[in-house]
């Protein structure tokens, strides 16, 4: 896998940095470990992996993609990058992405885009996209990514990958660089369900360290994919979303998702519509959510703590370095929801916008509570639109923006769902990808559809 990072990356740009030294340190140990006879913690051990740079690592640098933290060594490791070193798994280096783990196609990183190795001159989506285009460059086989409102899984659609949210609270944030804490929620990647299992059960698993943890045995969806594997569907209901099926998505997204739906009930689904009013309001929602969490957690870039300095000549104050060193460290989306965030949380704006977002998101989960009254999962497009060609939608905020429309509400109700690949569209030949949605701790529900899918 390090030659064909060093044969294709130069076209990609899926890493920011490759940890040569270190995977194959990594891959030696476990190699004398099994010639010992030891028995392996997971069988994935010596299976290399491409990590979001979003996750602390000790022994490599941390960027989230932001100038401001350029150079950043962590002192310690994020809890999920322990557990992949105790797994045995090879880190191959830190992936691509959106700046602090915003933006829908990797557009946003300071070290410039990533491109999706099925089209030229396409974005991967994102904010993962460095992550899923090593999968589908075949530069890795295992990516971890974060979903704060679907950076796993638009990435996964638009590369033909597979990509899990899993449900909040049951994969540590520890070592996670925050973006929105109530919304992100660290998962597995892969190219095959079974492999994005395998992971899964590598990563969940309560973590003292982190004060959202779920303290619950660790779903079994390795066991779920295999079932699923089987083939059949018979006594599963799924519900297809009213609201997240719209003549305003590309025509060949709705055929091709409209197809998948066709085949799960080929498998023995019963499928049936379900209706779900308040989605059409997750977008502002999770628009004034997420800026208000995001301009409180970056405010910790005080030029003082981590990373960049600039202007600290001796004559200026500690303030007007902090001010000069985010103006130049942080990029244009960035500020562009830190400034946001401020005005929905100031006095007198708070109960206007915050305190109307927070409703929404209740609402929003009134609406899968009532759905799972009725079927088991839920399912729609991840993503209205196949990979944009690079720079169509740099200038156009609110349609970038709109790319999400279908992985949000399961990020404001703290549930967990899957994108597995359904298929190219006719339109351009590009990929789509079949969202499967369920309730809390009940991911391995994702699995098994998702393997019987497959
Ligand atoms: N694209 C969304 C955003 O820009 C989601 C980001 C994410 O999941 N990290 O906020």
């Amino acid at each position: 896998h390090l030659d064909r990072i060093r044969a294709v990356d130069g076209q990609y740009n899926a890493f920011l940095h490759i940890a040569d030294d270190e995977a194959l340190s990594a891959a030696q140990a476990v190699d004398e470990a099994l010639a010992r006879g030891d028995e392996m913690l997971s069988p994935l051990a010596g299976v290399p992996l491409a990590l979001k740079d979003v996750f602390t690592t000790s022994d490599m640098p941390t960027t989230c993609a932001s100038k401001i933290l350029e150079g950043w060594v962590p002192p310690y490791d994020a809890t999920l990058t322990t557990r992949l070193r105790q797994a045995g798994i090879p880190i191959l280096g830190k992936t691509n992405m959106d700046e602090f783990a915003m933006g829908s196609s990797t557009e946003n990183s300071a070290y410039g885009p990533t491109l999706n190795p099925w089209g030229e001159n396409r974005i991967p989506g994102g904010s993962g996209g460095g992550s899923a285009a090593a999968l589908a460059a075949f530069e890795a086989p295992l990516a971890i990514g974060t979903d704060t409102g679907g950076s796993i899984r638009q990435p996964a659609a638009m590369t033909s990958t597979v990509g899990v949210k899993p449900t909040y609270g049951t994969v540590s944030r520890f070592g996670l660089v925050a973006c929105a804490s109530s919304l992100d929620q660290g998962g597995p990647c892969a190219r095959t369900v079974l492999d994005t299992a395998l992971l899964h059960e590598v990563i969940a698993g309560h973590d003292p360290r982190d004060s959202t943890s779920i303290d619950t045995p660790v779903r079994p969806v390795v066991q779920a994919a295999k079932e699923g594997a089987e083939g059949s569907l018979s006594g599963v209901r799924v519900g297809v979303v009213k609201e997240l099926h719209s003549d305003s998505y590309q025509p060949g997204v709705i055929s091709t998702f409209d197809k998948a739906v066709e085949a799960l009930r080929g498998l023995g689904a019963e499928v049936v519509e379900v209706s779900c009013p308040h989605f059409t309001y997750a977008l502002a929602a999770y628009y004034l959510i997420l800026p208000s969490e995001v301009s409180s957690n970056l405010a910790r870039f005080d030029a003082m703590r981590y990373g960049l300095r600039v202007g600290n000549d001796g004559t200026r104050s500690a303030e007007q370095v902090m001010a000069e060193t985010r103006s130049a460290g942080f990029g244009k989306e960035v500020k562009r929801r830190i400034m946001i965030g401020t005005y929905a949380l100031s006095a007198g704006y708070y109960d206007a916008y915050y305190g109307q977002a927070l409703k929404v998101r209740t609402l929003i989960a009134r609406d899968f509570d009532a759905a799972y009254e009725q079927v088991d999962v839920l399912v729609a497009p991840t993503s209205p639109f196949t990979a944009w060609q690079l720079g169509e939608k740099v200038d156009d905020p609110i349609a970038m923006y709109l790319s999400d429309l279908c992985t949000l509400p399961t990020n404001l109700a703290g549930h967990c769902a899957m994108s597995v690949p359904a298929g190219l569209s006719p339109d351009d030949g590009l990929p789509v990808g079949l969202q499967i949605m369920a309730p809390a701790l009940a991911d391995e529900r994702l699995y098994r559809i998702g393997a019987a899918y497959e």
